[in-house]
């Protein structure tokens, strides 16, 4: 299983994110830290493309195991 942390620009906790959370949901997610409510990343679906602003993002770790 593949794990996602995502560092907050806002507040910097890092959080972790399921992997397929940020894809799974289609059109108009955003996920938001827990902590203060930042959007890290938001997700648009435009034409059969899944586009990730992820602004909020400090450091992404991806950690597989
Ligand atoms: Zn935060």
């Amino acid at each position: 299983m593949t794990m996602v942390g995502a560092t907050c620009t806002g507040c910097g906790t890092t959080n972790v994110i399921g992997a397929t959370a940020a894809y799974m949901h289609g059109m108009g997610t955003v996920i938001r830290c827990p902590s203060c409510d930042t959007a890290l990343i938001r997700v648009a679906q435009v034409r059969g493309h899944y586009l990730l602003d992820m602004r909020g993002v400090r450091v992404l770790q991806i950690k597989e195991g």
